[in-house]
Order: structure tokens, then C-alpha cells, then sequence
């Protein structure tokens, strides 16, 4: 393992298993490996089942890996389980709290479990920075789903953590609680804390990451800077509406696999060696007139599809 500073979270070498009824078993981490810079927002993508929340659970002590090594900030999980518990805050996906409790308390509650001194507790600031504040003294049950949310994200801040990582954060989650919840992650990430989320929607990662890592079947298929990735899949593709309907498509057009469809002419190029302008001007040199253009760029969905469809 590195001794870099600069780390959050490295984990080497990740094995785990589970074993399911009639000794089945099921390797949810296979040899994973992963460095999260401190300061990022780093996404954990992959669909169901990938090993995301095994991961997660394991830097939360709540899963025993099988093999490998992990530290937080520099700090290795075995040998200081409690000091890196203090370095991480963990928001769960689960909405499950005590309904008979309020967010005050159950702030208080949490902090004591911690171990943070009652003068060194910002119980009320956290709550204000969730935007709890009218419903402090509420209990939890009457809360409405977008609120339970923020409380999880407050119980998961009282120790101050380095490292905040949220298990799906926006899972069946609406548009606009979506949007909110994305601007409160932004919100701690500008503050200085290490953000780590796990998803399976491409957009929020596309949205919100700064690095990324592709999970499949137990296995990181690629970690890289989000652009990075992006680029990995530089194909753009252009629709161009002709102002009249062409038959036979010009000979230096066909190393853009033309397509035509009705009066839509199709026009696909890598983008790292052609730009949009040398298209226009062949277009031009045939004297092919067009009313409107339509442009496609790839996302990491086509990335995702591309990087899982080898290895499948
Ligand atoms: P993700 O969070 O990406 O959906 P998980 O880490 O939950 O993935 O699951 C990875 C694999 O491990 C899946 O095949 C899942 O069925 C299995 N798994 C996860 N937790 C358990 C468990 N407690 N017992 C048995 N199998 C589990």
C-alpha cells in the first residue's frame, strides 16, 4: 500500500464472499483495487448487485473482507477500526430511524455514540445546513421522505468526518428532491469533505463526479477522471436534415458511415481527429443544402455500455 497523503480512501487487493443458503457462494469483490483523492466527489458506478454497497460496508466495519488492505487517510481499517469509523460519516440508503425520536435528539444521540463532548457539538448548525431547522423538534415519523434524507445526511455529519459517503443517495428519489440532494452534495464537497457515492444512474454520476469508477460483477472495469472517461468514447455522431432527398451518397462522405433515411442524412466521426467544419465544407464541395442539424455526443452510458459488453 502507497503511504500518499493525498488519499481518502485506498483500498488493495478486495476480496469478499458471501455464502448463501445450500453453500453457495458469491464473490461480491473480486481483487479490487481503488485510490479516492482527498477533496473529490468520486462516484461508485454500477448496476444492481455490482458490490458497491459490500465495499462501502466494508470501509464502514460493518461487512469483514475476506482479504485485502484499506486505509482511510492514511490510517490502515484493521489495526485502527475505531479512529477510521471517526474519519468516515455514512448516509444509508434505508430511510429506517426511530420514529419517536426528533432530529435534535436524535442528532444528540448520534454525537454521544461518537463520542463528541457536548460544547465541541454543532447539533444545531448541522441542522440548519440540511435545512431542518423549523423541524427540529419533530418526531421523525412525521417527516416527509425528502426530510428523513436530509436527517440521514445530519446523522452522518455530527462527528465532522473527512468522508462522507452516501449509498445511493437519490435512489427512487423525485426530479426535484433529486436536484436538491445534488445541490447539498455539491454543498459539503465545496466545504472541503471527501465525497464517495455509489449509483446506478449514469446522470448522477455524469452530474456530480469528479472521478469515477465502473463496477461490474465484483470488479472495477476502469477508474478515471469523469472527462477522461467521457472522452474514452469520442465517436459523435450528426443528423443533418437535406433540404431535398439524396440517392446516392458521395464518395468522400463514406468514411463517415453515411446513413440516410427518408431526407435525414446520418454522419458519424471521431471527434479527436475531425471536427464538425471538415464535415460542412465536404458537404458543401457536393452542393448538399441541409435545413437543420442535430448533434450526439456520447455519455457514460455508452461508455458503461461499451466497457460491460466486452467482458460479458
Ligand atoms: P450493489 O450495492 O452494487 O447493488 P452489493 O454489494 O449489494 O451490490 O451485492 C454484491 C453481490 O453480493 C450480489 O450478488 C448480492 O446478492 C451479494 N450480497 C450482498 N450482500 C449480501 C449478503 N448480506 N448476503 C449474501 N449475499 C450478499
Amino acid at each position: 500500500m502507497s503511504n500518499d497523503t493525498n488519499l481518502a480512501i485506498e483500498a488493495k487487493g478486495l476480496n469478499k464472499s458471501y455464502v448463501h443458503k445450500y453453500g453457495k457462494k458469491v464473490k461480491a469483490l473480486i481483487d479490487f483495487d481503488i485510490k479516492i483523492p482527498k477533496g473529490v466527489t468520486y462516484g461508485l458506478l454500477g448496476p444492481n448487485g455490482a458490490g458497491k454497497s459490500t465495499f462501502i460496508n466494508i470501509l464502514g466495519g460493518l461487512v469483514i473482507k475476506n482479504s485485502g488492505d484499506v486505509k482511510v487517510c492514511g490510517i490502515n481499517l484493521d489495526k485502527n477500526l475505531k479512529k477510521c469509523r471517526k474519519l468516515i460519516g455514512i448516509v444509508p440508503q434505508e430511510l429506517n430511524m426511530d420514529p419517536f425520536f426528533t432530529p435534535l435528539e436524535l442528532l444528540e444521540l448520534q454525537a454521544g455514540l461518537y463520542g463528541v463532548k457536548k460544547k465541541e457539538r454543532k447539533t444545531l448548525e448541522i441542522l440548519k445546513s440540511v435545512g431542518l431547522t423549523e423541524q427540529k423538534d419533530s418526531y421523525a415519523r412525521n417527516l416527509s421522505g425528502g426530510m428523513k434524507r436530509r436527517l440521514l445526511v445530519a446523522k452522518a455529519l455530527v462527528h465532522d468526518p473527512e468522508v462522507v459517503i452516501l449509498d445511493e443517495p437519490t435512489a427512487g428519489v423525485d426530479v426535484e428532491l433529486r436536484q436538491k440532494i445534488w445541490g447539498h452534495i455539491k454543498e459539503l464537497n465545496k466545504e472541503g469533505v471527501t465525497v464517495c457515492l455509489t449509483t446506478h444512474y449514469l446522470q448522477e454520476a455524469e452530474q456530480l463526479c469528479d472521478y469515477i469508477s465502473i463496477i461490474n460483477k465484483g470488479k472495477i472495469i476502469i477508474s478515471d477522471k469523469k472527462n477522461n472517461i467521457l472522452n474514452l468514447i469520442s465517436k459523435k455522431t450528426v443528423n443533418f436534415l437535406l433540404e431535398e432527398a439524396i440517392y446516392n451518397i458521395p464518395e468522400n462522405l463514406q468514411n463517415f458511415s453515411p446513413e440516410i433515411k427518408d431526407q435525414t442524412l446520418s454522419i458519424s466521426y471521431d471527434k479527436n481527429n475531425t471536427n464538425l467544419k471538415d464535415i460542412l465544407i465536404l458537404f458543401e464541395k457536393n452542393k448538399i443544402k441541409f435545413k437543420e442539424i442535430n448533434t450526439f455526443e456520447s455519455d457514460l452510458e455508452d461508455v458503461f455500455i461499451e466497457l460491460t459488453k466486452e467482458k460479458n
